[in-house]
């Protein structure tokens, strides 16, 4: 076991030097002209709970840095970050996944500011996570009747970003509910779904009238499908300014595709598009103990390594500024979500349930059943644009390079 162990380190180490080495090689296409003001984001929802329990993040030369800072000198403009509502069980344990509540959101938004980036605020409206399969309300919430929900939403929604004006915290697009696929805080009835985004929406605009609110859908492989939702939130006559989607190119169908259904989206309801989250591998390995969502089954375009890591986010950008109506960006999701620091299973749980910085505690069961059976690490440290040791791989350059012309 001891030797299995040390031989996947020296592969893992073997593998990281290559993609290291890879620093002066990396080839980055021309798209031609990226308008000033697109967005090239990075979701860092799990980073203080990453550096709490020790992990630090360097630059190119080897010093430690600031990761804020350092995204910004490599041509990120947005930070996106998660917030829960109440991610503790009842004696205070935290249910992990980075302890997205207003304290941490408050801290990434004070950091991004001060860093020259602007917040994208992702409100889950739940205790954890929200996706398509789960959009459990907040606990406080569940035996609210709809109308009393709906009023709570504004006022959390109201508290939360008034927390964050209050600190100077520039926020420029704020997201109603997270992949919600008519789905939304527990309701399923488009009535119910749109009255409670209506009461975000405007809490949104109150406290921040001039950033962008979104809402946030996935599966646009589904294109019938995406456009319902877009025809529904018409149809109740919600007033909002971005229609944003997941796009990972391993499940969501082709750029092609993409391309075709976030255009008539735009062009048929005068909306902006986005995607909201993409992610690719630089390699099938594992490190930290916790499997990955992604490790086998390269796309034939995109090689697992930091120039397939580039040349999907050149392809995607490539697309949404030449080929997409009223395209403004495209975020990179928890690409500096890597090993918590140890150097085996038992080290990282100690980490992962005093700092939060893996997927779920255990103490989650109680809120998210899957979380009480499947709980561990980060299922993305081998989607991230950072080695292990929070050294950056050579694709963290695509970005400035694709603002610079390609080369
Ligand atoms: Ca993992």
């Amino acid at each position: 076991m001891k030797r299995l162990v040390l031989f996947c380190l020296f592969v893992s180490l073997c593998v990281y030097c290559c993609a290291l080495g890879e620093a002066d090689t990396l080839r980055v296409k021309n798209i031609g002209k990226v308008p000033e003001d697109f967005i090239f984001g990075m979701d860092l929802s799990s980073v203080i709970s990453l550096e709490a329990g020790g992990t630090r993040f360097y630059d190119f030369d080897g010093n430690e840095t600031d990761i804020f800072v350092l995204l910004k000198q490599n041509g990120i403009t947005h930070i996106r970050a998660r917030l829960w509502n109440d991610p503790y069980d009842a004696q205070g344990r935290i249910y992990g996944g980075g302890i997205c509540d207003i304290d941490t959101l408050v801290r990434i938004g004070e950091r991004s500011t001060n860093a020259g980036l602007k917040l994208i605020v992702d409100f889950h409206y739940s205790d954890f996570w929200a996706d398509p399969g789960k959009q459990t309300p907040p606990k406080a919430w569940q035996a609210m009747s709809l109308s009393k929900k709906a009023r709570a939403l504004y006022d959390f929604t109201l508290s939360s970003l008034t927390a964050l004006k209050k600190r100077g915290v520039d926020v420029s697009i704020v997201q109603i509910g997270n992949e919600t696929n008519g789905f939304f805080c527990g309701e399923t009835g488009w009535l119910s779904i749109a009255t409670l985004m209506d009461s975000g929406l405007k809490a949104a605009k109150r406290v921040y009238p001039d950033a962008l609110t979104a809402l946030h859908f996935t599966d646009p492989e589904n294109a019938e499908q995406l456009l319902y939702y877009a025809k529904q939130v018409g149809a109740f006559g919600l007033s909002y300014d971005v229609f944003a989607v997941s796009w990972y190119p391993f499940w969501h169908g082709s750029l092609e595709n993409l391309s075709a259904v976030l255009s008539e989206v735009a062009d048929t309801y005068g909306k902006k598009v986005m995607v909201m989250e993409t992610s690719y591998p630089y390699t099938s390995l594992d490190s930290d103990f916790s499997g990955n969502t992604v490790s086998v089954g390269a796309l034939d375009a995109y090689p697992f390594s930091p120039q397939g890591q580039a040349d999907l986010i050149a392809d995607l950008a490539d697309t949404l500024v030449n080929r997409t109506s009223s395209a403004i960006g495209l975020v990179y999701w928890e690409g500096a979500w890597i090993n918590a620091g140890g150097t085996s299973y038992a080290q990282n749980l100690k980490l992962w349930e005093n700092y939060g910085s893996g997927w779920a505690t255990r103490f989650a069961g109680e809120y998210d059943p899957d979380a009480g059976k499947y709980y561990g690490g980060s299922a993305v440290d081998n989607q991230a644009l950072f080695d292990p040791s929070g050294h950056p791989l050579p694709s963290l350059k695509v970005f400035r390079r694709l603002i610079e012309g390609g080369k």
